[in-house]
């Protein structure tokens, strides 16, 4: 089984109450090969939200305790995204996934590609909250890009 995070699967559940629907993945999810989950609702996050980014690290950083997320206007979420991750962790054991498809860029989901924290779309290397505790409990994840790239080689394979 893949997990997907929700907003490539077309749920509105990103800050700002849109998706980012990637068809491919929606079709899994319709054909039972994939099932969906949002860290930042299921760490307690609620949509429309505060676009938040980590200040002063990645989200390895986050874990370890050396590094925040915080909103736009200065709000500390980062217990929010660390509950968020353990959930996502959770779910993924449950479901005895296979794959891992995150979001790339988000500061949860990102798995090669984050925001600075600046919030002046500045983006930097590094895995978001999420990414990085999965990859760090032996999960396989990848971005929609890397997935995508993936597929449409095998796909030309055939
Ligand atoms: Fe999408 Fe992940 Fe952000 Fe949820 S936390 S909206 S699944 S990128």
């Amino acid at each position: 089984m893949i997990l997907i995070s929700s907003c490539l699967a077309g749920s509105m559940c990103r800050y700002n109450a849109t998706h980012c629907l990637e068809t491919k993945l929606h079709t899994l999810i319709k054909e039972k090969k994939a099932v969906m989950a949002c860290p930042e609702l299921l760490g307690g996050l609620s949509t429309p939200r505060e676009p938040a980014e980590i200040q002063g690290g990645t989200g390895r950083d986050v874990l370890e305790g050396k590094a925040q997320v915080l909103t736009a206007s200065g709000k500390d979420v980062t217990q929010a995204f660390i509950n968020g991750a353990n959930k996502t962790l959770a779910y993924a054991r449950q479901i005895n996934a296979t794959l891992v498809v995150l979001k790339e860029n988000s500061p949860s989901c990102g798995s090669t590609s984050i925001y600075d924290g600046s919030f002046q779309g500045v983006k930097q290397k590094g895995e978001g909250v999420t990414a990085a505790l999965l990859r760090k409990e032996g999960f396989a994840v990848m971005s929609e890009e890397e997935f995508l790239q993936t597929w449409m080689s095998h796909s030309a394979e055939d």
